[in-house]
């Protein structure tokens, strides 16, 4: 299969596209690094043995996505490409509806123009905006989301199902993403926060490294078994994974489809914090803040779904994510720069 992989020098992107060489497809990258760097590719050739094709750009640059589509005969596309800063997209909505909607929607036009009718999109558990149930099933009602990023995800899913409507012969896989953590078992790849990272599992392993002096834990009463907030932590192995699953799922079934890739597991702020210690043998200083806002209690899946159809499911586990996480930092202080 050759594959289009929008945002493929990102975190999850880079992971998707060493499993899709390591299984023989073809993969041609389009990112336009702003928030990535190049030498993930050369990362990504040291693990696999093999160079994805490249182009730096903007999936909006209909120009540019056409003379792509031009020179490669592309079976299915993953789009990876979007802006993630939940926090940024509060202080800039235009920028992630821009960016995040237009991209889908030149995409879909030249997939169109070119008859390339296999899509997953990389979306997020964020759509279920604030739930009132656990855990979470692809049942569940989605809207209702609480920052620019999380419409957009919503949004996005929206287009791509109408479209799907209209298109009938299509497939298109809707992956609802969990929290994603860990690196490639090498330690070669991984992620690679710009500034002060938002997201837990960076955090902790730059207070490892001694880049902070503590973790700042964003409340400790919740309603949950330690009082601090419980997410469902996936290796982002087990993640790409579930692309390829996903892609294999679409060779045979046209139409809409939606899954969640998580583990089914919750885990609390601090009982990661403790798992990366005993993994690592290190010491995580923290301090405990007020809540974050926008923050929920607790959000992990009912994978049921997805290791149901796509004979999937996620066997790595927090300590493997843990050593992993840690192994990409402490091999890579400073990220790709190093
Ligand atoms: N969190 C924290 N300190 C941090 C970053 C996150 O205590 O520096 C908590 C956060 O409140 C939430 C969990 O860790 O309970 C996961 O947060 P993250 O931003 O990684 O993911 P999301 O909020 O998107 O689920």
């Amino acid at each position: 299969m050759r594959v289009l992989v929008t945002g493929g020098a990102g975190y999850i992107g880079s992971h998707t596209v060493v499993e899709l060489l390591l299984q023989k497809q073809e993969v041609v990258i389009i990112d336009d690094l702003s928030n990535a760097k190049e030498e993930v590719l050369r990362r990504i050739q040291t693990i696999t043995g093999k160079t994805p094709i490249f182009y730096r750009g903007q999936v909006q640059d209909e120009a540019l996505l056409t003379s792509i589509f031009k020179v490669h005969p592309f079976d299915a596309v993953i789009h990876f490409a979007g802006y993630k800063a939940v926090g940024e997209s509060v202080e800039k909505p235009l920028k992630y509806f821009e960016n995040n909607l237009l991209s889908t929607i030149v995409l879909l036009r030249v997939m169109e123009q070119f008859n390339v009718k296999k899509l997953v999109f990389s979306s997020s558990a964020t759509v279920y905006g604030t739930p009132t149930k656990m855990p979470l099933t692809e049942a569940d009602p989605i809207g209702g989301t609480t920052n620019p990023y999380g419409a957009t995800k919503f949004m996005n899913e929206l287009i791509i199902k109408d479209y799907c409507v209209a298109h009938p012969e299509m497939a298109a896989t809707m992956l609802r993403y969990f929290n994603p953590i860990g690196a490639h078992p090498t330690g070669l790849i991984g992620e690679d926060p710009q500034g002060i990272p938002n997201n837990l599992m960076p955090f902790i392993t730059q207070v490892a490294i001694g880049k902070r002096p503590h973790l700042n834990v964003f409340g400790n009463d919740y309603p949950t078994r330690d009082g601090t907030g419980i997410r469902d932590y996936i290796h982002v192995v087990d993640l790409a994974l579930g692309h390829v699953a996903s892609l294999e799922k679409m060779q045979h079934a046209a139409g809409y489809v939606v899954y969640n890739l998580g583990t089914g597991k919750g885990t609390s702020v601090l009982e990661l914090v403790h798992a990366f210690e005993t993994a690592n043998q290190v010491s995580i200083p923290l301090q405990i803040q007020p809540r974050r806002s926008g923050d929920i209690a607790e959000n992990y899946a009912d994978c049921t779904k997805s290791n149901r159809e796509l004979g999937w499911v996620a066997t790595r586990t927090l300590v493997d994510a843990c050593r992993d996480s840690w192994k990409w930092q402490s091999k890579n202080p400073s990220g790709y720069e190093s």
